[in-house]
């Protein structure tokens, strides 16, 4: 919004000069080193937890492949290493192979997240002939049933096996992602099992943050306080035993939490992504933050000004902004107040403490309402799209 601008210096179109200008601001908020790019947020799957905002950018709002393009060169310009090719579902975008062959002729080291279903053996094999480094397959369950039901996707998990297969036939490696919430923890032991058994490098066990989807979806999703107890025995278990093997890296939900967590690596800090049509952000939920103005790479500065100069970069770096009780705590350059977007979810003010910390005064009644939606009968899902949701009919179709 024009009134949160800030004043916008007349020459900032060079961005190795606006890092070079302000060095005291790149030294303590330097360019991250991986980006995130969301190339799309068209997906045939409809998962209940999808970390895209409920409002979606629509296919025409999606930057060019030369918008792109651009984009790529001017991050390896800056410095950037390291994107992740992301969306929604970026194998949905005609020109994958072309951007993924640009970022690797700009020297950039590509991994690929995606849900699979629409790759096949020939396109997989096109993405690692141009280049890409690394494929990440997310998988919703350990068997079909109940995997292609979270997705609302038919046919989704066996599509997944097949291209985990190919990509490592390909020589690539795999990282298997696997979000876990209520309906699917009791499948962890086998999620661990069929990672090894797919010869995956990493595997993500990470619990449903409440955002977004998932937070319209918190009823069905929510674990119980006995079922995390178990799944986090269950990882330090295979952790132990798969060591050299698997690394197993865990989320854990924060509403059970008794301190938030550094979301993000801190606002501003360690992170940005970009949105289909364009957007820097400094999460991918940053834009269900009402007041603030991303300013878009279709705009006349450069993504290091953005990440530098940018308000909405600026609102809530550091600790300034803080109100109590995270302004005189002792954990705030630890943990940062936690997450902004939770924050306002919950309370209606991105500046207050994340709920999810102990101290806030909310915490209280947000534990004992997921205690209790946990305990609940809710299990039918709104499935994410782009017409603001479908709920799961009652005998789960
Ligand atoms: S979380 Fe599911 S619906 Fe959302 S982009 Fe990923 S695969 Fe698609
Ligand atoms: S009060 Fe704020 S800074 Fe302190 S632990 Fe809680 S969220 Fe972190």
């Amino acid at each position: 919004m024009s009134d949160v601008l800030p004043t916008i210096p007349p020459d900032t179109s060079d961005s190795l000069a606006v890092l070079e200008k302000s060095r005291s601001t790149a030294e303590t908020f330097g360019i991250p080193l991986a980006v995130l790019l969301e190339i799309t947020h068209r997906c045939p799957l409809q998962c209940p937890y999808c970390s895209n905002p409920v409002e979606l950018d629509r296919s025409g709002k999606e930057l060019t492949t030369d918008e792109w393009k651009k984009v790529l060169s001017e991050l390896a310009e800056i410095g950037v290493l390291q994107v992740h090719f992301s969306g929604g579902e970026p194998t949905a975008r005609k020109d994958l192979v072309d951007l993924v062959k640009h970022a690797s002729d700009v020297g950039l080291y590509t991994n690929l997240i995606t849900s699979a279903v629409l790759l096949t053996r020939e396109k997989l094999s096109e993405l690692a002939d141009a280049g890409l480094c690394h494929v990440q397959i997310s998988f919703q369950g350990i068997e079909e049933g109940l995997a292609d039901r979270v997705a609302g996707y038919k046919g989704g998990h066996r599509k997944k096996l097949e291209v985990a297969k190919w990509t490592r036939e390909l020589d690539l490696p795999l990282t298997v992602n696997a979000v876990m919430h209520r309906q699917n923890l009791h499948q962890l032991p086998d999620i661990i099992q069929m990672s090894v058994d797919l010869d995956a490098d990493r595997l993500e066990v990470a619990n449903v943050q409440y955002y977004g989807w998932a937070l319209k979806n918190r009823a069905a999703l929510m674990p119980t306080v006995a079922q995390l107890d178990e799944c986090t025995a269950i990882v330090e278990a295979a952790r132990e035993r798969l060591k050299g093997r698997l690394t197993i890296d865990y989320v854990v939900p924060d509403y059970y939490a008794l301190r938030p967590k550094k979301c993000m690596g801190g606002w501003g800090r360690q992170f940005f992504n970009i949105s289909p049509a364009g957007k820097v952000l400094p999460c991918h939920a940053a834009e269900s933050i009402t007041g603030l103005d991303f300013l878009s790479v279709r705009s006349n500065h450069s993504i290091a000004w953005i990440w530098q100069n940018s308000e909405a970069f600026n609102r809530y770096r550091g600790t300034g902004w803080m109100k109590e009780p995270c302004k005189s705590c002792e954990f705030r350059e630890i943990d940062f107040g936690g997450c902004r977007c939770q924050a306002f979810a919950l309370t209606g003010d991105a500046a207050n403490t994340d709920p999810a910390c102990a101290l806030s005064p909310l915490h209280e009644t947000i534990f004992k309402q997921a205690e209790a939606e946990a305990e609940g009968e809710t299990s039918r899902f709104l499935y994410r799209n782009f017409a603001g949701g479908t709920l799961e009919s009652e005998n789960g179709t």
